[in-house]
């Protein structure tokens, strides 16, 4: 989810919101100021409930905030790169450009959030309790009392033992400091968030179809919609990045072909697009510019979508993906981050450049691919290393 508004920074970490976040500020004012308070505190003017409904959903809001800046300034603290926090429909998340170096400080990291969660709820029930025992406006006690209960839910809620939520991150802070194992703690921690998830959807619907509003159901099943989703995600993601485990770029990237720009996709394809006698058919092709110079990389798959009617008209280089917009990156680089650093820039190609020469290409499509045939390299290299230790 990417922020639409960028609203500043706050002790240097940049803060921003996305469009899905008015969603939630305006559900908050309706349900509050026009029909909660009314019942709750009657014999106000429908101004001081609008105003009231207003305030709580901008405190609410802000102790979201303060959630994740708890994440971001713990994690800067232990060294991480914090790229910002932004606030969306789910409530907020700190994006951090990369995972904690140890279980403990992943620990420290997911359990701050709740915590300061519960403390601005706690806060808030203590002043109520106080409020009404000193006699304050009842519409004041009643927002006390919202936000109160709706923070303590928060941080409840957030702890539940599943990723993508901050209890999935203790859990899997738990699994990696008893089995050393990262990639295992991701698989417990997702698979749990996926039923956590589940749960959620089936607690869900059945309050749908046993209350008459249902609209308290209708949110659980979509936030448990969405924890589904991620959990999954975020187990998928983890399983890449374990196959991932050990190789280089260099170990990834496949040779490109080289071949003129200027020919057409049909001829392009017929001529270059073909395998080797004991080479692979390349899947793409560093294309030359007429006059020289390079045109851009032009992938196997991009030329092939070309319709066979256009074939003959577009050329091989108007397929280009010019070369200053791929990622760059050195061959010595782990492959879990050259795939981590495209995802991250949306890209699907990119150039593995040693001393300012191309030396191949990736592509997140083949990475599967690439990963088989690297393992296949390597266990031929442990045979003919053994047959010739035998033989020697
Ligand atoms: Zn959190």
């Amino acid at each position: 989810m990417k922020e639409s508004v960028r609203l500043g920074r706050i002790a240097g970490i940049e803060v921003g919101f996305n469009w899905t976040l008015l969603l939630i500020a305006g559900f908050l004012v309706l349900g509050l100021g026009g029909n909660q308070f009314p019942i709750n505190a009657p014999g106000y003017t429908q101004t001081s409930y609008t105003l009231a409904g207003i305030f709580t959903a901008l405190a609410f809001l802000g102790g979201v905030l303060a959630h994740e800046m708890s994440h971001a300034l713990v994690a800067r603290r232990e060294g991480l790169k914090v790229d910002g926090i932004v606030l969306w429909l789910m409530g907020g998340y700190t994006r951090i450009s990369e995972p904690p170096k140890t279980p403990g400080a992943e620990l420290r990291i997911s359990a701050a959030g709740p915590v300061v969660s519960l403390l601005f709820g706690l806060t808030c029930g203590i002043g109520a309790v106080l409020g009404h025992a000193m006699g304050v406006s009842r519409l004041a006690v009643t927002v006390l009392t919202w936000l109160g209960m709706i923070n303590v839910l928060l941080a409840v809620f957030n702890v539940l033992p599943g990723s993508p939520l901050d209890g999935g991150r203790i859990v899997h802070a738990a699994v990696w400091w008893r089995t050393g194992d990262k990639y295992r703690a991701t698989r417990v921690a997702s698979r749990a968030g996926w039923v956590i998830g589940a749960g959620l959807v089936g607690v869900g619907v059945l309050s749908m179809l046993g209350t008459l509003s249902g609209v308290d159901g209708l949110w659980l099943a979509i936030v448990g919609g969405f924890l589904m989703m991620a959990s999954r995600a975020e187990g998928g993601a983890s399983a890449v990045l374990e196959t991932l485990e050990g190789l280089t770029a260099a170990d990834v990237m496949a040779q490109p072909g080289v071949g003129p720009g200027w020919l057409t996709v049909d001829a392009f394809l017929r001529e270059y697009a073909v395998a080797g006698p004991d080479t692979l058919r390349p899947t793409a092709f560093l294309v030359e510019q007429w006059g020289g110079g390079l045109a851009g990389l032009t992938p196997t798959v991009a030329m092939e979508a070309v319709p066979p009617m256009q074939r003959f008209q577009v050329r091989a280089g108007d397929c280009a993906v010019p070369v200053a917009r791929l990622p760059v990156f050195a061959p010595e680089l782990p492959a879990g981050e050259v795939v981590t650093k495209m995802n991250e820039q949306g890209a699907a190609w990119g150039l593995v450049v040693a001393s300012g020469q191309i030396v191949g290409v990736v592509s997140i499509q083949d990475m599967a691919g690439a990963v088989e045939r690297a393992k296949a390299k390597a266990s031929a290299a442990v045979d003919s290393s053994r047959w010739s230790l035998t033989r020697g």
